[in-house]
């Protein structure tokens, strides 16, 4: 009867930080969310139209491999239909990477700002997170690899990172490969790669193709399709044999897998959405650069702006935040108190966060 006796979390459960995510407006209020890195044109008008469709099967078991979305993802990027494994979000795959290859004693290394789902599976499976310094809020590739000890296992790498914005090109990325042993995973994270604009950057899929340590990760939710929860990996058949043993044999609900195998057939809607945050990026960063803050050049769907210190940072979300716009604090979850991160929305929304930064600015 004792109220110490009660069932005990794994030892390190308890020392997790949950992960914080962007506030959202006060219910009923019509504040723009920039704090999520969501779609601004909403979701591909196909997709929705097949997730309708599917909604009227939903008391049967979809199925269970996702064989629709992974014959739509392999066909549209000329993949082998058998070296995708789906998940519920990107979320779900990054859980099972970690619990599959990471275990008591174990290490896995990251970039100091990466993104903090990493810790968080690293140390939920047990094993240690190793965080190295990065150069100007990039990756930094001997550091990572001076890094490397005989028991890392895993080595997580958002390409462009989240909450930064910044790359490494596919020379640096297979650099940071080549100087792996063989044993250890390189997990390429490239939630934000339909956004790149960059020529020298890749997704991943060579190394992937040519080496038996190497997955890429993606996901929808940055395309329109966040509240669908829908992301996808590929990887040799040797992972993806392990991954598909230990998923949740269902773990990808129906009206999801439908509505991600028509907005992958949807291009036009992709492009467009491509172009939108290419030029509205480009546009926010020119306005607010050579003012008193400084925008760290993106590839992604937002931009991390940094201040002169963490009050001004905070007085920025809060002048944002009165005026209806809820942007991303990255201090508490991210160690970048000076900073914030705005993800690129409408046309309305991006003139009006410019506006009011650069007021803010001219009357500090
Ligand atoms: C948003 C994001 C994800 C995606 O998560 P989902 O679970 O697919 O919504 C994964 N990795 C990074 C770096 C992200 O920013």
């Amino acid at each position: 009867m004792s109220h110490l006796l009660r069932p005990t979390p794994q030892p390190g459960i308890l020392d997790i930080a949950p992960y914080l995510p962007g506030k959202s407006g006060k219910p009923g209020s019509n504040a723009v969310k920039l704090s999520a890195n969501e779609s601004p044109l909403g979701a591909s008008p196909k997709a929705l139209a097949a997730m309708v469709e599917a909604a009227g099967r939903l008391e049967i078991y979809p199925e269970g491999s996702s064989r629709v979305l992974r014959e739509a993802l392999a066909d549209v990027h000329g993949l082998d239909p058998d070296s995708i494994v789906c998940g519920n979000g990107s979320d779900d795959l990054l859980h099972l990477l970690a619990q599959t290859y990471l275990g008591e004693g174990d290490e896995a290394v990251m970039n100091r700002y990466g993104f903090s789902v990493y810790p968080i599976i690293t140390r939920a499976a047990g094993a240690s997170i190793v965080m190295v310094e990065e150069t100007d809020y990039r990756a930094d590739v001997d550091a990572l690899l001076a890094a490397v000890t005989e028991r890392t296992k895993v080595i997580w790498l958002a390409n462009p990172n989240n909450p930064t914005g910044t790359y490494l090109n596919a020379a640096e990325v297979a650099r940071l490969h080549a100087g792996l042993r063989p044993d250890i995973l390189l997990v390429i994270d490239s939630a934000y790669a339909e956004y790149v604009t960059a020529a020298d950057y890749s997704v991943g899929l060579e190394l992937v193709n040519a080496h038996e340590n190497v997955v890429m990760v993606r996901t929808f939710s940055k395309m329109g399709l966040a509240a669908a929860r829908i992301g996808w990996m590929v990887g040799p058949a040797h992972v993806v044999d392990a991954i598909n043993r230990i998923r949740g044999p269902f773990n990808v609900n129906l009206p999801a897998q439908m509505a991600g195998a028509a907005a992958v057939r949807d291009i036009e809607f992709t492009q467009r959405l491509r172009e939108h945050n290419a030029h509205w990026r480009a546009w926010l960063t020119a306005e607010l650069s050579g003012n008193a803050m400084r925008v760290v050049p993106s590839q992604a769907n937002f931009v991390m702006v940094l201040f002169d210190g963490a009050e001004t940072a905070a007085r920025a979300f809060q002048t944002l935040a009165d005026a209806g716009y809820i942007v991303r604090e990255i201090g508490a979850s991210y160690g970048i108190p000076h900073g914030l991160r705005i993800s690129i929305g409408s046309e309305e929304a991006m003139r009006a966060v410019a506006d009011i930064l650069k007021s803010m600015d001219a009357t500090r």
